[in-house]
């Protein structure tokens, strides 16, 4: 289970969860719809990269290889990615 940020209300809310219980947003269809980012004119599900790997570190060996970034670039895209998208480095 991961916590996602009501896009209404920004609380904290499980995934899982049909609505959000502070406001009543539906979660449901936003839980369901994967993130895709272009890094280095790759396009990346980041979901899936996620759901894939045990650690962040192991993603980030993944971009490398895809994208052909070295270590630095391809750390700081997951990180830029990240923070984005779950206000957080680690998404684990
Ligand atoms: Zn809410």
């Amino acid at each position: 289970m991961t916590l996602i940020k009501c896009p209404e209300c920004e609380i904290e809310v499980s995934d899982q969860a049909p609505a959000c219980n502070g406001c009543g947003y539906p979660l449901s269809d936003l839980a369901n719809e994967d993130i895709t980012e272009t890094v280095n004119g790759v396009e990346i599900n980041i979901t899936q990269l996620i759901a894939a790997h045990k650690d962040r570190v192991d993603c980030i060996k993944t971009i490398r290889k895809k994208t052909g970034y070295g270590l630095a670039e391809a750390k700081d895209a997951f990180d830029e990615i990240c923070m984005r998208n779950f206000g957080d480095v680690d998404p684990y």
